[in-house]
């Protein structure tokens, strides 16, 4: 007896096993091509920085980490 179990067609899987964003905003959890980032482990991306700007920086020298306030510089 001979059953006749058809395969499947093989798939193409597109897995993207390499994740090219290095960086991943902690505010919009996007991934930017850039990213402002504390050594807490926060990250933000210039749109959200654009945004929280006015709470985070006040010189436009330095920012402060929302996370853990450290004073950062660009
Ligand atoms: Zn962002
Ligand atoms: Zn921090």
């Amino acid at each position: 007896m001979t059953e006749d179990t058809p395969t499947p067609p093989k798939k193409p899987s597109r897995w993207r096993s390499k994740r090219v964003a290095e960086y991943t905003c902690t505010i919009c959890e996007r991934h930017p091509p850039f990213c402002w980032l504390c050594p807490c482990g926060f990250q933000i991306c210039e749109e959200c920085f654009a945004e929280n700007a006015w709470g985070m920086t006040c010189n436009n020298v330095t920012w402060e980490c929302p996370d853990c306030g450290a004073i950062r510089s660009f």
